[in-house]
This record gives C-alpha cells, structure tokens and sequence, in this order.
C-alpha cells in the first residue's frame, strides 16, 4: 500500500493520508480514485495516478 499528501478541501490542509485510512479504490479512466476519511473527520477523494496532461487540455478548452 501507499501513503500520499492531500489538500483536503473541508479543513484546508495538506494532511498524510495513511493506508489504513483509505476506505475504497476505484480506477477511473482519468486514474485511481482513492476515498478515505481526512484527520477533521471529512470524507475526501483524491485522484491517483497519470492525470497530469487532463490540465492542459482544460487550459486549451477554456
Ligand atoms: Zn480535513
């Protein structure tokens, strides 16, 4: 397993997920999309993997 920093969105801070944390993995086409439950008791999602060329493309669509 992994551990990894999120911005949570509820709490505003970058916390450190760890595995046992993590409640469910789902792969997307975008990557793998992790959902754990943040220190300030907030559900969160972070998205894993290869997503990084998805920003570009927004940047050219906008
Ligand atoms: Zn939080």
């Amino acid at each position: 397993m992994f551990m990894f920093t999120h911005d949570c969105s509820a709490c505003d801070r970058r916390q450190l997920i760890f595995p046992s944390m993590i409640e469910g993995v789902t792969r997307t086409e975008g990557g793998t999309e992790v959902a754990f439950t943040c220190w300030c008791g907030a559900e969160q999602t972070a998205l894993r993997g290869s997503s990084s060329t998805s920003g570009d493309r927004k940047l050219v669509a906008a």
